[in-house]
């Protein structure tokens, strides 16, 4: 006998191995830990930049394995650290002593003496991050 089939229309393929049924189908352990890793490293990356308190140019570079050595002062965090910054009056005239003549970090500490030790160095470090003042073997200037 003989068995005619046909010539179909459409474009076919035939698969030379069966396929294997999606409940057998073994992952190798190794290959969810390497995709398990990288979504942790999305994950964390996301979380330091919405939860960061870095500036974030700086966070994006970062993540690009690149560096950016100022904050680019325009983002949001870098404009919150601006205006608290300005907000207080012994900060503005520290910089203006600062800028009269270079201080070491122990002279800043004594001209702020009704503020706190911890309050003076948080406030130099922002503005030494900022780039508003540099240091050079301790002692603080304005940059101009
Ligand atoms: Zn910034």
């Amino acid at each position: 006998m003989l068995v005619y089939t046909p010539q179909l229309q459409q474009p076919s393929v035939t698969l030379t191995v069966s396929r294997v049924h999606p409940s057998s189908l073994v992952i190798p352990k190794t290959v969810l830990e390497d995709r398990k890793a990288k979504e942790l490293q999305l994950w964390a990356a996301m979380w330091k930049y919405v939860n960061g308190q870095n500036c974030r140019s700086q966070i994006l570079a970062a993540y690009f394995n690149e560096r950016v050595e100022t904050p680019c002062g325009i983002c949001d965090q870098c404009v919150a650290i601006q205006r608290q910054s300005a907000d207080s009056s012994w900060q503005s005239e520290l910089l203006d002593k600062i800028q009269q003549q270079p201080k070491t970090w122990e002279e800043c500490i004594v001209l702020c003496s009704g503020v706190a030790r911890e309050q003076v160095i948080e406030f130099l470090r922002i503005q030494l991050d900022l780039g508003i003042c540099v240091e050079k073997g301790g002692v603080i200037s304005r940059k101009v």
